[in-house]
């Protein structure tokens, strides 16, 4: 392998995940400037507006701010399973993978993964109304929560349309279930599919979603839901340790990470460049619906070590190498990416 000492010097280039952005200076000015209040005593105003504002753009009665996306479906899992529950969430679903399984230690439900039978990271209704139909003996789990991922990461940031997420809703309500939108993403899946988010969150009860992703803030996410629902939330972020004083520094990045989420679009279309790139150079990479590029290789340690020898970092995901692009990187260094790979092929 031919490696140019000169790459090796240059600073990498980070597509590990789109949380790895830095705030920026209007954001940095943001947050200095931030009115405060203590928000575990008597809310912060910041926060308050930026959880207004989440619950607006999400279609949801209010919001609360959390300082992880894991704390958000934490939160939403745990008020919505009892011990003897089942709940059904798509194969690699972040609640199923990447969560230390705490949707079934903590939350108390016990995990039913669906296959992916309606394409990429997807389950069909059809399947949801098979799987939630229960075993009927006392001793039976309880099917009572279907989970959705939009966009599902480890599918490589595929996206639910409105008319099959409204199938899926439709077939987990007429059994019984609630339904948790794990949309971590969802501003991604919005903007690929030209629709506002909440046509996304129509009929779950619960919606996740990140502002610490690709819209750029440096921490936090929100749950939303019923304004019971979210009275209920803020008790659990306690007892989890997640009420944070002074919050409004982090909610008023935030705010702006809000501002502008059409910037997404730049990410996608960075995406597909990246992918095109690197299916032209030989590899074989899954064409991006969003901002997530999955590549299949023989031995993903080993491209991995390869690829940061070139100054190039990702990660590995369901057994691939994921690159994610994000506001960070531009258009140039997508190309410097595919010039590092194309000439220490
Ligand atoms: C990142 C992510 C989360 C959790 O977010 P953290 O803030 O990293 O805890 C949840 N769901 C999905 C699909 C994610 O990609």
């Amino acid at each position: 392998m031919w490696c140019d000492p000169f790459v090796t010097k240059t600073a990498p280039i980070d597509l590990r995940s789109d949380t790895v952005t830095r705030p920026d200076e209007r954001m940095s000015a943001a947050m200095a400037d931030a009115e405060v209040g203590d928000d575990v005593l008597d809310r912060d105003p910041t926060m308050r507006e930026l959880e207004l504002r989440v619950a607006e753009l999400l279609g949801t009665e209010d919001a609360l701010w959390v300082p992880s996306g894991t704390m958000g479906n934490l939160i939403a899992l745990s008020l919505h399973l009892r011990r003897g529950d089942r709940f059904l969430a798509p194969r690699g679903a972040h609640v199923l993978t990447h969560e230390l399984g705490s949707a079934a230690w903590l939350a108390g439900g016990m995990p039913e993964p669906l296959n992916w039978d309606a394409g990429p990271g997807r389950p069909s209704a059809r399947l949801v109304r098979s799987e939630s139909t229960d075993g009927g003996g006392y001793d039976s789990l309880r099917s009572s929560l279907l989970c959705l991922e939009n966009t599902h990461n480890e599918a490589g940031g595929a996206v639910i349309p409105p008319d099959e997420h409204a199938q899926l809703v439709a077939a987990a309500r007429d059994n019984g279930l609630r339904v948790h939108v794990d949309g971590a993403r969802i501003f991604n899946a919005a903007v690929a599919l030209g629709v506002q988010p909440a046509t996304l969150t129509v009929g779950a009860d619960t919606v996740q979603t990140c502002l610490s992703k690709g819209l750029g803030a440096p921490v936090g996410s929100a749950v939303a839901g019923s304004g019971e629902f979210v009275e209920e939330a803020r008790r659990m972020r306690k007892m989890l340790g997640g009420g944070v004083r002074q919050g409004g520094v982090l909610a008023a990045a935030g705010l702006v990470a809000l501002e502008d989420t059409d910037r997404l679009r730049t990410d996608h279309d960075n995406a597909a460049r990246l992918a095109t790139g690197l299916t032209e150079l030989g590899w074989s990479v899954t064409p991006p619906r969003t901002n997530i590029v999955l590549a299949a290789v023989p031995d993903v340690g080993h491209s991995l070590e390869w690829l940061s020898g070139l100054g190039v970092l990702a990660v590995p995901m369901a057994g691939r190498v994921r690159f994610v692009t994000h506001r960070d990187v531009g258009t140039a260094d997508i190309d410097e990416v595919l010039r590092r790979v194309g000439n220490a092929s």
